[in-house]
């Protein structure tokens, strides 16, 4: 009889697990608590699926930051080129966008998860929904749903802790109490006490700003919302600030809302006669500044702004919002915390349950978006399938 494997959440790591060891020959079976599968990776479609990124490889690496060493060997067994070419594969042509970013062409996640569970249903992996894991019975069986399964290894591809309506609210850390860093939102937006006249502007871009934090400068687009700003270069610099808000209950985020034009080329567009124009007249017609840009210049600046050219330049160029939080795990995009590099071994098996191995965003990395996070968890899933091989041996 072939070796029975259990594997427990069907997202892209535990999906993509199942498909490397039905691959070879052993006989599956994927177990998630959620009525149907993969739920946040169809989320991930809504916005267009970010697969991965298509820039030079030791970039992508470093977009890691502290997990960058632990995470490369995984990464260069399974790189953002073999994502592609799997997606690929199975149907899913993909394209690079503006910002190096790599898409499936259909911008959506449902395609790519329909040819794929038509294949990994081809290999005979068994799919159960509605079986959530609870840990072990005293005798070492996995308690799945009203099931006692004792497979000979098993992979936990649980997920992190944000978006817990799409089922992954990590409850699973209370299985594992001496293995899990606890878990903080990442890539989540941050709060900024807004004026009501600047939360009427909620749902308005900020598109080709800069943002600085921390000596670190990040380009990129922001949304402004009720509660602050949130968006892909917020995000991208989300982490040192959630850790410098909860060092100094506040932090201080610097907005460059012409990152292309230096102090002097706006001073030169300023200093043209304003006329009896209205100061924000003056700066749509001078730099083309929205409604939005020139509210948050009064927000981070005070209402009067500066008339002289070269002070109103240097505002324009670094506008300090105060950061007062950061939003909750519900609706960050990821979360930081979860399963430690130093409880499992570079097979990704849990040192404290050997023929346990983990994969995916539930252990402890974080990374901005931009298909990084995609990357990982596939490329983890990998790994924890082949260290199950490995074993079986
Ligand atoms: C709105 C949104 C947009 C995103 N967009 C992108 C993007 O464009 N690009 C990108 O790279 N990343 C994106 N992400 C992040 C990405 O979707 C995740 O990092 C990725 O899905 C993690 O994969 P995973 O397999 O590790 O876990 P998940 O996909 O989270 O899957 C874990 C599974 O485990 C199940 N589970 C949890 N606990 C139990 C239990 N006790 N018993 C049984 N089953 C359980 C859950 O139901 C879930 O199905 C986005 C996330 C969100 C929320």
């Amino acid at each position: 009889m072939s070796s029975q494997v259990a594997i427990v959440g069907a997202g892209p790591a535990g999906l993509f697990a199942a498909e490397r060891l039905a691959g070879a020959g052993v006989a599956v079976t994927v177990y998630d608590r959620m009525p149907s599968v993969a739920r946040k990776f169809l989320m991930a479609g809504r916005g267009g699926l970010n697969l991965t990124h298509s820039e030079d490889f030791e970039a992508f690496v470093a977009r890691y930051g502290e997990a960058s060493a632990w995470l490369r060997p995984y990464l260069e067994r399974f790189p953002p080129t073999a994502l592609v070419a799997w997606a690929e594969g199975l149907g899913q042509p993909t394209f690079v966008g503006s910002s190096g970013r790599v898409f499936p062409a259909a911008l959506k996640a449902s395609p790519l998860l329909r040819a794929w569970l038509t294949r990994l249903g081809g290999l005979g992996v068994a799919v159960r929904v509605r079986s959530e894991w609870r840990g072990w019975t005293a005798d070492g069986a996995m308690v799945l749903g009203d099931e006692e399964v004792r497979p000979d290894a098993a992979i936990l591809a649980l997920g992190g802790a944000s978006w817990p309506k799409l089922g992954t609210d990590g409850g699973w850390a209370e299985f594992l109490p001496r293995d899990v860093t606890p878990f903080a939102p990442a890539n989540m937006g941050v709060d900024v006490a807004w004026s009501p006249v600047m939360q009427g502007f909620a749902g308005q871009p900020l598109k080709g700003i800069a943002l600085t934090h921390g000596g670190r400068t990040v380009r990129g687009e922001a949304v402004v919302s009720r509660y602050g700003l949130e968006g892909g270069a917020v995000y991208a610099i989300s982490a040192a600030l959630r850790k410098a808000i909860a060092a100094d209950g506040a932090a201080v985020l610097e907005v460059d809302l012409r990152p292309d034009m230096s102090v002097g080329a706006l001073t030169a567009r300023l200093a043209k006669p304003r006329g009896s124009q209205s100061l924000s007249n003056h700066l749509r017609k001078a730099l083309k500044l929205s409604p939005v840009e020139t509210n948050l210049l009064r927000e981070a600046h005070g209402k009067d702004l500066p008339a002289e050219p070269g002070a109103l330049a240097r505002a324009i160029k670094a506008a300090p919002l105060r950061l007062t939080g950061v939003q909750g795990l519900a609706r960050a995009i990821s979360s930081a915390g979860g399963v430690r590099r130093d409880a499992v071994d570079e097979n990704l098996m849990l040192t404290s349950r050997p023929g346990v191995f983990v994969a995916g965003e539930m252990l402890d990395w974080e990374a901005p978006t931009g298909g990084y996070l995609l990357q990982a968890s596939f490329a983890t899933g990998l790994a924890a399938a082949e260290g199950v091989l490995r074993r079986l041996e």
